[in-house]
C-alpha cells in the first residue's frame, strides 16, 4: 500500500498531462467511479478538483490500510503532510469558485438582473451527475459550488454585453431621467445611436430572432429573445438579415442601419427589456471586463460530457 502511494505521488504530474492529453479522468463521487471527458480548457479548474479529490481518497485509504498494518511513524507524518497540503488545494479551488461566484453576481446585480434568475433551466455537464449520488460530504461542498458557479456563468451569456454598432455616434439617451414617470408616450425606452445607412448591426448576446418585421414607429425591427426575459430590440432598420427563430451568437451581423418609421435621420434605436419592460441600454452596453470574459469563458466551453461507471470500473 505504502507502494501504491508512493507511485500515486510520483506519477501525479505526468498522469495528470497524460490525462489531459486524453481529455479524461476518473473521479468517485462517493459511491462509484466515474468518467469526466474534458472538452475544454476552461474546466481545467474542474477537473484539479476531481482529481485532487480521487488522489484524496487515495491517501485516505492507505493511511487507513498502513495503520492496520503497523507503519513508521516516518511514513505518518509524510503522510499526514502530503494530506494537509492536498486539503489545502481543494479548499482554495472551492474559495476561487465561490469568489468567481460572487464577482459574477455583483455584476449581474449591478445590471438589475436577479442572478438566481439567471440560473433558472440552465443546465450545466455537471447536472449529469445526480446532487444525491455525492456522498462524501467534502466533495459534495465542492461539487455544489462548481454546480452554482457553472450554471451563473452559462446563465451570463444571455445578458447583452456589447455595443450593437461598432464606432458609432450617440445622439439620443434613454428617457428615465427626462421623464421620471414611465410607460408616457414621451418616455424614450432606449438610446439612439447614428450612423450613415447600411451601417451594420450585431446582435449584442446570444439569442433567438423574436421579431423582425415591420412595427410601426420602430419601421423594420428585429427583437431578439435571450431566454430568462431578456429582450433586445433594433428599430429604424434599412434591413434586417436574419428571419424569425433563427439562432443568433453575440457580434452576429443581424441588420444595417437605416431611417424608417418614425426617424428623421439614419440611426439605430437599441433597446433592452427586462420581462418586457424598457431598461436603459447604457450600463449593458458598458459591461465589465470581467462579465465579458466570464461570458467569452461560457460560450467558448464545449460541453463536457460525464458517462456512467465504465465496465468493469464499479
Ligand atoms: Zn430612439
Amino acid at each position: 500500500m505504502i507502494k501504491l502511494v508512493q507511485m500515486t505521488n510520483a506519477g501525479v504530474a505526468g498522469k495528470f498531462r497524460n490525462l489531459f492529453k486524453a481529455r479524461e479522468i476518473f473521479f468517485h463521487d462517493g459511491t462509484s467511479l466515474r468518467r469526466l471527458t474534458i472538452g475544454s480548457r476552461v474546466q481545467f479548474a474542474l477537473a484539479v478538483t476531481a482529481l485532487s479529490l480521487l488522489l484524496w481518497s487515495i491517501f485516505a485509504a492507505a493511511q487507513l490500510a498502513i495503520v492496520a498494518a503497523g507503519p513508521s511513524q516516518a511514513d505518518i507524518a509524510r503522510m499526514e503532510r502530503e494530506m494537509e497540503s492536498m486539503q489545502a488545494d481543494v479548499l482554495t479551488i472551492k474559495k476561487v469558485a465561490q469568489a468567481r461566484y460572487h464577482l459574477t453576481a455583483r455584476e449581474v446585480r449591478r445590471l438589475g438582473l436577479d442572478p438566481d434568475r439567471l440560473q433558472e433551466g440552465v443546465g450545466g455537464p455537471l447536472e449529469a451527475v445526480p446532487a444525491t449520488r455525492v456522498a462524501d460530504p467534502n466533495f459534495k461542498a465542492l461539487f455544489m459550488s462548481w454546480k452554482r458557479l457553472e450554471k451563473l456563468e452559462q446563465g451570463t451569456i444571455a445578458i447583452p454585453s456589447t455595443e450593437p454598432v461598432h464606432g458609432t455616434a450617440f445622439t439620443s439617451g434613454y428617457g428615465v431621467r427626462s421623464d421620471p414617470f414611465r410607460g408616457r408616450a414621451a418616455m424614450h425606452a432606449g438610446i439612439d445611436l447614428a450612423g450613415p445607412i447600411g451601417t451594420p448591426i450585431y446582435a449584442t448576446a446570444d439569442g433567438f430572432v423574436g421579431r423582425s418585421q415591420w412595427v410601426n414607429g420602430y419601421g423594420n425591427l428585429v427583437e431578439l429573445d435571450h431566454g430568462r426575459g431578456i429582450q433586445t430590440r433594433y428599430g429604424h432598420l434599412s434591413k434586417s438579415l436574419v428571419q424569425e427563430g433563427q439562432r443568433v451568437k453575440r457580434g452576429d451581423m443581424i441588420a444595417l442601419m437605416g431611417s424608417t418609421g418614425r426617424s428623421t435621420g439614419s440611426h439605430l434605436h437599441y433597446e433592452v427589456r427586462l420581462d418586457g419592460k424598457a431598461v436603459n441600454p447604457v450600463p449593458f452596453m458598458q459591461s465589465s471586463n470581467y462579465l465579458q470574459s466570464v461570458q467569452r469563458r461560457a460560450a467558448a466551453s464545449t460541453p463536457i460530457a460525464i458517462g456512467g461507471p465504465e465496465a468493469g470500473t464499479r
